[in-house]
């Protein structure tokens, strides 16, 4: 059920279950779980149905530091479905080395293993309406090639791995089903500016809720949960610092710290020498028609014997922007991105990534595409249709190269760093919130990660005789350093540990020392891995639904 803001009173007390905080993917998998369950949920969202400039606003950081980091409206959503509205689509999960301990990542170290994770992976699918949980091509009926181009076979390096894309808003794809639900209200419009909590058990006793229209409300429950995004679950932690020095969660000190995310460009060039007909340069479908892409990534064993962190590539088209490639399609779509429209077609972070790069001139690109026109034209009616009126949505579009030569796009994980930090300021936002102060930084290790990644792809593809990668112009560590941004997947700020002492939340999502207080959040995250986050911040997400759940059935058994 949605209950409308205009229908609360100032200082109304909203009672329930559970309260979960923020209503963007996981925050609405929990809420549907739990309704599942039987319990009674209140779900709170600072945003609304649609997007508000206002709302939007409050969750701006105080500043971002030195570099490394975009802007916060394009990194969070204050909307229903929250970042899911803006996100790219990527549906990928964790691999089992990423919850093994790497003696060569400096606190690498989880309480959870990948097999307590993977039972979830199907559900998750079933979320994100991208299939089945499967991502291994051999196991994929229908797909005649298994390896990016004809006789690259798998070895330390693999290419049989695939990614699943799915570009669903859950604002929008599950409106309907939290509207009907007889077990969740859904307030929308209500940010929660701080958690209270008794002075003699420090527990949770109440969250105080604000609309921008003044109202104050209070949501009492029984068990809490924060999934209000990575940065936003922090700052509302770091916010609420009255009965808890430093905030819910600092015991440690280590609540904020270890901010982190993804490395991620492209420093390199695959020139394949095989036929070029047949690279599996673009999307794949599965029976489902859900579009799969194949990539480059490592087996474990190399991973460790390199002592490099998990990293994997993809082929890219040229970047638009450069008219010297020629081609009409990509013209075609530079300008278009580049225009004052392209900010309504795609999120302005994918946006911005599709149109930096060297400039050349407007004529240039109007020109390759009129030598280009039959196949220009043929794009814009094929690709508006899949983007726009299709289901599943097309994600993206790649070209073919008739010199068989694809860019190539890294993505690995960063290490962790306590010094890499999210913090609180004085200045406050127009519900009285601190804003934060983001210090996002890498480490020499992730630049040097990278190159070794590329001598292995590189050494892998002359071996099998497929082909060598050629560099592109400018010098590697600083270009890849010039490259490093990321804020889009929020990791590590409220990590998870066994000891109290070693991070912010249990293995569950519990927060050390507070007995009903959870967070599902990428926060959670104590490595970044080569996967986007949505996946796992899922499979997390239904895990501890059941736990919550199963303690529930347990409260009313013992009551009985
Ligand atoms: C441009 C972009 C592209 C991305 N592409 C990919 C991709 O391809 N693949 C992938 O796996 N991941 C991708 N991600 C990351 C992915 O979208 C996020 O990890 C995921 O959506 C996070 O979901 P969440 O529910 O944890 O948090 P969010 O989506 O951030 O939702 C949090 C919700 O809480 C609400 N909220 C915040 N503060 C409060 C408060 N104080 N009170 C009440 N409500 C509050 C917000 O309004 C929001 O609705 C991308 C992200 C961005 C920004």
């Amino acid at each position: 059920m949605l209950v409308e803001t205009g229908s609360l009173q100032d200082g109304e007390q909203i009672e329930s279950e559970v309260t979960i905080v923020g209503a963007g993917a996981a925050g609405i998998v929990i809420a549907i779980e739990l309704a599942k369950a039987g319990m009674d949920v209140v779900l709170v969202e600072s945003g609304d149905k649609g997007p508000s400039p206002d709302i939007q606003a409050l969750a701006d950081a105080h500043d971002l530091g030195k570099n490394y980091h975009p802007p916060i409206d394009e990194c969070t959503r204050l909307q229903l479905g929250g970042a899911s509205v803006i996100w790219g689509g990527r549906c990928i999960p964790f691999d089992p080395i990423d919850f093994a301990k790497r003696e060569y990542i400096p606190h690498s170290e989880w309480p959870v293993q990948y097999s307590e994770l993977a039972q979830y992976f199907e559900a998750v699918c079933g979320y994100l309406r991208c299939g089945e949980a499967e991502f291994d091509i051999r196991n994929i009926p229908g797909i005649s090639q298994i390896s990016i181009v004809p006789g690259l076979n798998d070895g330390g390096v693999l290419t049989s791995r695939i990614e699943r894309w799915s570009v669903i808003d859950f604002g929008k794809e599950y409106a309907r089903e939290l509207a009907e639900s007889p077990h969740i209200r859904l307030l929308c419009g209500v940010s929660c500016t701080e958690i209270e909590c008794s002075g003699n058990s420090g527990a949770v006793s109440s969250i105080c809720g604000k609309t921008l229209s003044g109202k104050s409300i209070k949501l009492a429950s029984k068990k809490y949960v924060l999934t209000a995004g990575g940065l936003n679950t922090t700052r509302l932690l770091l916010n609420s610092d009255r009965v808890h020095p430093g905030g819910i969660g600092n015991h440690s000190g280590l609540l904020g710290r270890f901010y982190t995310g993804h490395i991620s460009g492209r420093i390199a060039k695959v020139a394949f020498s095989t036929d070029p007909k047949k690279t599996a340069y673009g999307f794949g479908r599965d029976k489902d028609g859900v579009y799969l892409r194949q990539r480059f990534s490592f087996d474990s064993e190399t991973l460790n014997r390199h002592k490099i962190g998990n990293i994997v590539g993809w082929l890219v088209n040229p970047q638009l922007s450069d008219p010297s490639h020629g081609n009409g399609v990509l013209s075609f779509a530079y300008l278009v991105l580049s225009s004052p429209f392209g900010r309504f077609l795609v999120s302005e972070a994918i946006r911005k990534a599709a149109v930096t790069g060297a400039k050349g001139s407007s004529i240039h690109h109007i020109r390759n595409m009129f030598c280009d026109l039959p196949r220009t034209l043929h794009f814009m009616g094929s690709f508006g249709y899949g983007r726009y009126l299709a289901k599943p949505r097309t994600p993206g579009f790649f070209q073919y190269s008739k010199a068989n030569q694809y860019d190539l796009h890294y993505f690995g994980e960063q290490t962790p760093n306590p010094d890499s930090r999210v913090s609180i300021t004085d200045h406050r936002d127009k519900l009285g919130m601190r804003r934060i102060h983001i210090e996002h930084r890498y480490l020499q290790q992730d630049i040097d990660n990278v190159i070794e990644a590329h001598k292995l792809w590189d050494a892998h593809l002359r071996q099998q005789g497929c082909g060598a990668l050629e560099y592109l112009d400018g010098d590697l560590p600083s270009t890849i350093g010039e490259n490093a941004n990321d804020g889009f997947h929020q990791i590590g700020t409220t990590r998870m540990s066994d000891k109290p002492e070693e991070g912010v939340v249990d293995k569950h999502g519990k927060v050390h020392h507070i007995d009903n207080l959870y967070i599902a959040s990428s926060s959670t995250f104590v490595t970044a891995s080569q996967a986007n986050s949505m996946f796992t911040i899922l499979a997390f997400a239904a895990r501890l639904s059941r736990h919550l759940a199963g303690e529930s059935k347990s409260d009313s058994t013992s009551m009985s």
